[in-house]
């Protein structure tokens, strides 16, 4: 077959579509390129966090997880063996791998002081720790023994908790008992709005 420079530009510009080229069957070629890009990925499942629908998704990350080396995100799509999506997102999900990647991302704890206007970094032990202190004062503040008619009731009324969509059962059981051991009974989950 002859084939002009020409045709040859076409192909190239057009080959996605093409599956049969100069007497070649491509099909298997692409499926081929198409594996490749994800054949050596781990893959991770996890639940999107942007809403309570809780849509599941899975994340493919590089990397062969020896010490020197950094796992990369290389793409995220819809699970489509989970229950609530199957496969499917929506734009802010399928958005989910420049979340991840965006350099913009809080990678470690901030506090802004009392009337100051800037966030400042403080490391993950002094978060604890001003955290821990902050729940102790405000209960002790805060707690209420008994009722107005001499109830006993035992509550913390200073403190509210809420829970996200991707937290699990058994992390959002251990929060209703820590927090029920506080006294406190404002208890919610965006999952469940
Ligand atoms: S993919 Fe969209 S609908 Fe699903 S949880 Fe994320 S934001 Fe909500």
């Amino acid at each position: 077959m002859e084939t002009s420079r020409r045709d040859f530009l076409k192909v190239a510009t057009f080959g996605g579509a093409a599956t049969t080229v100069f007497g070649f069957d491509l099909r298997p070629a692409y499926a081929q390129l198409r594996e490749l890009k994800i054949a050596r990925a781990t893959e991770t499942r996890s639940t999107c966090p942007y809403c309570s629908v809780s849509c599941g998704v899975i994340i493919y990350t590089l990397g062969d997880k020896a010490k020197n080396v950094t796992p990369q995100v290389i793409h995220v799509e819809g699970d489509p063996d989970h229950p609530i999506n199957r496969g499917t997102l929506c734009p802010k999900g399928a958005s989910l791998e420049q979340d991840i990647l965006n350099d913009r991302r809080l990678l470690r704890p901030q506090v802004r002081r009392p009337g100051a206007t800037d966030w400042q970094d403080i490391s993950w032990d002094d978060a604890l720790n001003e955290t821990a202190r902050w729940v102790k004062m405000t209960r002790d503040d805060t707690f209420v023994a008994k009722d107005a008619q001499g109830h006993t009731v035992n509550r913390c009324e200073g403190i509210a908790w809420t829970g996200g969509c991707t937290d699990t059962n058994e992390f959002n059981y251990l929060v209703v008992k820590t927090m029920r051991s506080l006294g406190v009974c404002y208890l919610e989950n965006q999952a469940r709005v």
